[in-house]
């Protein structure tokens, strides 16, 4: 412990306090003792004011007591409204003299005025206490800047950066759980100076706490007294102290942090990064209170029942911010402070996986990629970067369409956010103005558009249309179709029917896969039509809609003849069935001919819904089909959903249009794409298995001929340790699918062909 603290508090007496305050300072006046920690002040009942007299610890420095007046003045000058004391002189003249105690000890002997007002822990507060000291903390810490004193840089055990030095102390505690938690809670935060070494930083006041803010009516402050422990700190330090003293009080600590923040921010906002380390500094406060209680002992005992008190304070908000993971609070923290980041932590959390599947039932209903998932933080471009601070390159994501973290989309978001979100039943020009947007890219005949947020929604309303429309009830997709979650597209999604669940009324066809040796034309599609509709018939049913994703993507990544697709469209319209061209993956310039894949196919389907890249992550889907089918519908049935076409959704929507088209990234997916595959085709040629390359655009479909299923899952897993992340599809998860953001250049191609290359070399046998 430091001498201050170990030091005992002065051995004079009221009246020792009463003569010193007449010989020195010429005031005549009853005394009595006030309550301090390690010095003695007695309240000088003066005409025609009270007045204090402060007798220092006789280990206080005369540098601490000349940067504790210097402080004072300043802040007396700079931060006017705040009521605080002011030093008077002695007769003599000079601010500070000294006394000699009965003891034999010297003490340095101050006057001050007194501050209105009695201290807020005796006091009962009412609402707004915690703004009022939030706002007089800032406002102490503003009229301190600029103050400089050689003696502010000091070590003090209170000091909530230098809570890893009081281990040894917590380690004495006699609570083993409570012992072992402390330890290591001041361990895991022994990096807080560094991390605090770089945030703002000033001389501060060091205890506003409730015992030095006073207050008259419990909601306001009315002054700040005792600058005793006045040093240089990070600002966000001197803030975590009072945050702390409020939360050891409050009934429940969320409100009461979030009142004092605002009020503190109405003065000074805060940096993120003083933020991000501020649920860390609360912590360590709770701790070095906890810890220096311990180091007192019972050498204290008129201040016992306080620091029981503190104590008891301390561990019931230690309780309270223990409930959740470090990483939560300061995301809480920063949420609170509207300085909410992408991610509140880039270090890895690893309770995070076991939480996570604990509360989202498990991995087959929150599933993640790879053995040993992957904890992202931030993506750049066609890049990811890991809480590792490793980068991957992103092979896989086609959701950012047009690269992760798109300055222009995330901006469009925030400022359309900051102005109105609201539902589709108020007027909006955002709505109109993308769906006019997305029309006019589409075949004429396809004019109007719905909105929703999932590509599942959007299949989910064409089924319900095609089934009202035609008065029919079955359906014909791909025998590894996906479209979708709900409980209507699930059932159109063959590749997740468990065996022989087949549902009644969906046929399937078969797609055209490379075994088929001659690429099935518009005879084949024709026939295959016609089975489904049998298998259909012999359940008494027909078609209603047909749905196809033109790239095949979930069968695999599939090359169809545009004859075969035509040929698809024709046979279901010649049934009197409906068409829906799912571009939910394969849209927005991914196939590299036109932003719609289906184009390439020279068809014009009845549906076309679009989903997963239209707002670049932001979640916006569209169902586009013709007014006579919409109108047939609108005379049984209505659609409305509640965030569906929101201005917000529309606005991300309208960005990413609006950068395709200026960056030219359809143009860029064909010749990046046709790069892609050659590169490819050039690294695998050669090797002991015959590798084929399909798809067009940035979607390429990689399969290792006569190989087992695993093989290729394995080959995901070897290219992560490449730092390139990729993703399988079709049966068995067999086709290694590459479906990176549009913005992949001839660069990005040439660092997934060398990953790749080096992979298979690894994982091929032999
Ligand atoms: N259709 C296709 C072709 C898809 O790939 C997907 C998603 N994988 C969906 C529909 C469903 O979209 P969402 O996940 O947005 O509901």
């Amino acid at each position: 412990m430091s001498a201050v603290m170990s030091e005992p508090v002065p051995g004079v007496g009221p009246r020792d306090a009463e003569r010193a305050a007449a010989e020195i300072f010429g005031v005549t006046a009853p005394a009595t003792m006030l309550r301090s920690e390690r010095d003695r002040n007695f309240l000088l009942a003066a005409a025609p004011a009270p007045l204090v007299l402060k007798v220092s610890n006789s280990a206080e420095l005369d540098e601490v007591v000349d940067l504790e007046n210097g402080a004072l003045s300043h802040a007396r000058q700079h931060a006017p409204d705040l009521p605080l004391p002011r030093l008077l002189p002695a007769s003599g003249g000079g601010l500070v003299s000294r006394i000699t105690a009965a003891d034999g000890r010297s003490h340095l002997v101050r006057l001050l005025t007194v501050v209105p007002g009695t201290p807020a822990d005796g006091t009962r507060l009412g609402p707004g206490f915690g703004f009022e000291l939030g706002r007089a903390s800032a406002a102490l810490a503003r009229g301190l800047r600029g103050f400089a004193h050689p003696a502010a840089l000091r070590y003090l055990e209170w000091d909530p950066r230098e809570v890893a030095r009081l281990g040894p102390a917590l380690a004495t505690l006699p609570d083993p759980a409570q012992r072992d938690r402390l330890v290591a809670l001041a361990a895991r935060l022994a990096d807080l100076p560094g991390r605090t070494a770089n945030l703002p930083a000033q001389v501060a006041h060091g205890d506003i706490t409730l015992s030095n803010v006073l207050t008259q009516d419990g909601r306001t402050v009315s002054g700040i007294i005792d600058f005793g422990d006045i040093h240089h700190t990070a600002r966000v330090c001197d803030l975590a102290i009072s945050l702390t003293a409020l939360l050891r009080v409050a009934p429940a600590p969320w409100p009461a942090a979030a009142e004092f923040l605002r009020g503190y921010q109405g003065v000074t906002p805060l940096e993120e990064d003083e933020v991000a380390v501020l649920g860390d500094l609360v912590l360590a406060r709770l701790a070095a209170t906890i810890a220096i209680s311990v180091l007192r002992g019972g050498s204290d005992p008129e201040h016992a029942a306080t620091v029981a008190e503190l104590d008891r304070g301390s561990w019931a908000v230690l309780d309270a911010l223990g409930a959740i993971s470090g990483a939560e609070l300061d995301g809480r923290l920063l949420r609170m402070t509207g300085l909410a980041r992408a991610s509140a932590s880039r270090v890895a959390d690893p309770g995070l996986l076991d939480r996570r599947n604990r509360l989202l039932g498990g991995r087959r209903l929150a599933p993640l990629f790879y053995r040993e998932p992957l904890q992202l933080t931030h993506g750049q471009g066609p890049w990811l970067f890991a809480s590792d601070g490793t980068r991957y390159l992103d092979a896989y994501n086609n959701v950012p369409v047009v690269g992760h973290a798109h300055p222009a989309v995330a901006q469009a978001i925030a400022s359309q956010s900051r102005a109105l979100n609201i539902s589709s039943r108020y007027l909006h020009p955002n709505l109109p103005e993308l769906a006019g947007r997305l029309l006019s890219t589409l075949p004429p005949g396809l004019d109007t558009c719905l909105f929703m947020n999932s590509g599942s929604e959007a299949n989910d309303l064409a089924w319900r249309m095609a089934v009202l429309v035609t008065g029919r009830a079955g359906a014909i997709v791909t025998d590894s179709a996906y479209h979708g979650v709900s409980a209507a597209t699930a059932p159109l999604s063959a590749n997740t029917w468990r065996p022989g669940q087949q549902p009644g009324h969906v046929a399937t066809f078969e797609p055209p896969r490379a075994a088929d040796g001659i690429a099935p034309g518009r005879r084949h599609a024709a026939g295959r039509i016609a089975a489904a509709r049998d298998w259909l018939a012999a359940r008494g049913l027909d078609v209603a809609l047909a749905l196809a994703d033109p790239m095949f993507t979930s069968g695999g990544i599939l090359d169809a003849e545009p004859e075969f697709v035509a040929g698809l469209c024709d046979a279901v319209h010649e049934a009197g069935g409906l068409f829906l061209a799912d571009e939910v993956q394969a849209g927005f310039g991914r196939s590299g001919s036109g932003l719609w894949s289906f184009a390439r196919h020279q068809i014009t389907p009845d549906f076309v819904t679009l989903g997963k890249p239209m707002g670049n992550g932001h979640p916006v889907a569209a169902l586009i089909t013709r007014h006579e089918i919409a109108a047939r519908f609108a005379e049984v049935d209505e659609y409305f959903s509640t965030f569906a076409g929101n201005p917000v959704s529309c606005a991300a929507a309208l960005t990413v249009l609006d950068i395709i088209e200026q960056d030219d990234l359809v143009a860029s997916s064909a010749a990046t794409g046709q790069l892609l595959r050659q590169r490819v085709a050039e690294v695998t040629a050669g090797l002991p298995v015959p590798v084929t390359v399909r798809g067009s655009g940035l979607l390429a479909g990689i399969e290792l001929g006569g190989q087992p299923d695993e093989l290729t899952p394995l080959l995901a897993e070897r290219l992560r340790q490449e730092q390139i992340l990729v993703g399988t599809t079709g049966p068995g998860g067999r086709v290694l699918k590459v479906r990176p953001p549009l913005v992949w250049t001839a660069e990005h191609v040439e660092v997934f062909a060398a990953g790749l290359r080096r992979s298979l070399a690894d994982v091929l046998p032999g």
